[in-house]
């Protein structure tokens, strides 16, 4: 085992993308997974190789940098109505949910990408949740982590550790750990290729990126985009 490497639950999106520039910061071996559960798009799976890409060129993270596995989960797609998966429209539910909460989603791919790092000899898993912006996940909390944590060392009697490096930031600060991550060409890769939008939409392209610009994944990084931008012209970043 070595306590040098990371393996990233890397989708493609801004929060993983950062968290993937996170992990390239500190570990000198660092692996990413991914996961095709029938997500009603699939751009944010054709841009992970397109981000992986443009990481290799910041820094000195091409050499550290290591292999991509894709796990497919078609089942996880299939007992879950959820508007990721579905085409239906993005709504509340009644529980206060978004219905693009996915049950259980968050759990599997922890436990997957576990069973990875068990065979690889990777220690620490990297994932993306966060409970600072509204959401209302519950996978996404740090008591779920902190507890799915513990069950994975105690179920594969190895100790796995979960780093959750987003969990108490906002969007404006994910913009900003980019920023101080990588600087100018870290920012301009998340604003380029990472994607974000439930609706799958790369039509338009917006100061923030690609994207509908009306979901709420859009919205929340719109928002995020403008607090940040807004905080460096006041030189509070
Ligand atoms: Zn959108």
């Amino acid at each position: 085992m070595n306590d040098r490497s990371a393996l990233v639950l890397f989708s493609g999106g801004q929060d993983s993308t950062v968290c993937l520039a996170w992990a390239l910061d500190r570990f000198e071996h660092v692996e990413t997974v991914g996961f095709d559960y029938g997500q009603r798009h699939a751009v944010e799976l054709a841009q992970r190789s397109i981000v992986r890409d443009a990481l290799v060129g910041c820094r000195d993270w091409g050499q550290r940098l290591g292999p991509d596995t894709v796990i497919a989960l078609p089942e996880l797609g299939r007992l879950s109505e959820t508007a990721l998966t579905r085409e239906r429209a993005i709504a509340f539910e009644d529980g206060g949910l978004p219905n693009t909460f996915v049950p259980g989603r968050n759990l599997l791919f922890l436990t997957y990408a576990a069973a990875l790092a068990y065979r690889r000899g990777i220690p620490t898993l990297v994932g993306g949740m966060c409970e600072t912006d509204y959401s209302g996940y519950p996978d996404c909390r740090q008591a779920t982590i902190t507890a799915m944590g513990e069950a994975l060392a105690l179920g594969l009697d190895y100790p796995v550790k979960i780093a959750t490096p987003l969990m108490f930031v906002d969007k404006a600060g994910t913009w900003a750990m980019a920023e101080r991550l990588g600087g100018e060409e870290l920012t301009q890769i998340v604003i380029e290729q990472s994607h974000t939008c439930y609706l799958g939409d790369r039509r338009s392209r917006h100061p923030w990126g690609y994207g509908c610009g009306s979901c709420p994944a859009c919205d929340l990084r719109a928002k995020g985009f403008e607090a940040w931008r807004g905080a460096q012209s006041t030189g509070t970043v």
